[in-house]
């Protein structure tokens, strides 16, 4: 049954449709303050809340905007209230859903100039995989700077750019408050190479470099509260588990969370390096 409508969406030269696996509904909760989960269980979205609006960090497949609506509201928040589009990085398991959401709210798409040629392509051109994970195109409405500070309704969020993944990948700090403490939050952009030809690659001369750079970055960020695009770099399910399990625990305040993340990740890049040169 499955294979029809997906044989008509290819045969139509249509979008990607999502890996079924990593689209599974998640009940919506908050992580800590006003970060609130509203993504599904492979694809991770996350909503950030003020009084005066709300951000919203990556939109999943397109087949994830459903859930992430009925998420929002489910947690009591309105998609209308939306005021900022932010994204980890433009594959389309991350940022399809962008462009129905920017056409259908008045919420701004604010992208690192270095993403934007990949977003406004829709996908295709990707330096990895080129054309096979198209998604309908979107152009940001504004450009951000590394280290630029985005403010609304008293919640900064940081932009930091971290190359690598994508040639525009972004990773984003914030801080909440919980129980009257300050929380420091980091939600790095992926810091996997799927298989990447990471020697001597004409379409990304600087990968190693860049790969690299990002990694030093990402481990200077200090982070009580490690969250990230996919659920299980952050183990989304057993973190849920363990807070139903001992509610008076908030399992998602983990500062080794990044340490560890980025421990694994330098680790398999190392690894694919290594095979790679003694080819
Ligand atoms: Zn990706």
């Amino acid at each position: 049954m499955i294979f029809f409508p997906l044989a008509l969406l290819l045969a139509a030269g249509q979008f990607t449709p999502a890996n079924p696996e990593w689209n599974q509904p998640v009940a919506p909760f908050r992580i800590a303050g006003n970060l609130y989960y509203v993504g599904a269980s492979g694809v991770s979205s996350f909503l950030i809340t003020t009084p005066e609006g709300h951000y919203l960090l990556d939109t999943g497949f397109s087949e994830t905007v459903p859930q992430i609506e009925a998420n929002i509201q489910k947690l009591g928040f309105r998609l209308s209230d939306v005021r900022f589009l932010l994204i980890s990085h433009g594959h389309y398991d991350h940022i399809a859903g962008v462009a129905s959401l920017k056409a259908r709210t008045k919420a701004k798409l604010l992208a690192n100039p270095a993403e934007a040629p990949l977003l406004q392509r829709g996908g295709k051109g990707d330096f990895a995989f080129a054309d096979r994970f198209p998604y309908p195109p979107v152009t940001p409405d504004r450009m951000l700077h590394d280290g630029e500070q985005i403010s609304l309704g008293g919640t900064v969020m940081t932009a930091h750019f971290t190359p690598g993944h994508t040639k525009g990948c972004t990773s984003w700090t914030t801080t909440v408050k919980e129980d009257g403490k300050d929380l420091r939050v980091v939600i790095p952009c992926s810091v996997s190479a799927p298989g990447y030809q990471l020697v001597n690659n004409p379409k990304y001369p600087e990968i190693q470099k860049d790969f690299a750079a990002s990694i030093a970055k990402l481990r200077a960020l200090p982070s009580d509260i490690f969250v990230s695009p996919h659920g299980w770099d952050f183990d989304l399910e057993g973190k849920v588990k363990a807070r139903a399990a001992v509610p008076t625990r908030n399992p998602f305040i983990d500062p080794k969370g990044l340490p560890r993340y980025l421990d694994k990740s330098e680790a398999a890049i190392r690894e694919a390096l290594a095979k790679q040169q003694r080819r």
